[in-house]
């Protein structure tokens, strides 16, 4: 019955989610790396629905993390068919190229992202039990088969 419902699924669906299937991609917490964030203060105007223009007496204020700030997630990829394969290197080479936005504000210049240093590591049935019997996350990824994307 699964299967039936996952095959039915078209490919964005099958990679991303839907309300039947979970994503096959899992993006962790992002944590700041290096010592402390900067933070900048901007300012903004809350726009009146009806005249589409800036409201009077609406100014405010909001914090935004400062560009060059580093961030250190994990992205996992889980039982992927090999044309999902080329799907998860594409959005690897978007990020390397800085050409996926996050967050809010991405109209105002703010979510630019760049992926700045990457390893890719396959976990695989071969070397899953040897995978899992390593002590830390940090050297199950050291023993697990580093690729080249
Ligand atoms: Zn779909």
């Amino acid at each position: 019955m699964a299967k039936e419902i996952y095959d039915s699924l078209c490919d964005v669906c099958k990679l991303f989610g839907s309300n039947h299937f979970a994503s096959k991609i899992n993006i962790s917490d992002a944590y700041i790396y290096g010592d402390k964030a900067h933070i900048d203060i901007r300012d903004g105007v809350a726009i009146d629905r009806d005249t589409l223009t800036a409201a009077e007496g609406k100014k405010y204020n909001f914090e935004c993390v400062s560009a060059g700030t580093r961030f250190k997630f994990r992205m996992t990829f889980d039982n992927l068919e090999q044309d999902q394969v080329e799907i998860a290197k594409l959005i690897v080479d978007l990020l390397k190229n800085g050409e996926i936005k996050v967050g809010g504000k991405t109209s105002a210049g703010l979510g630019d992202i760049q992926l700045a240093e990457y390893s890719v590591y396959r976990v695989d049935k071969d070397n899953l039990i040897d995978y899992l019997k390593q002590e830390t996350e940090e050297k199950r990824r050291e023993q697990a088969f580093k690729e080249e994307w």
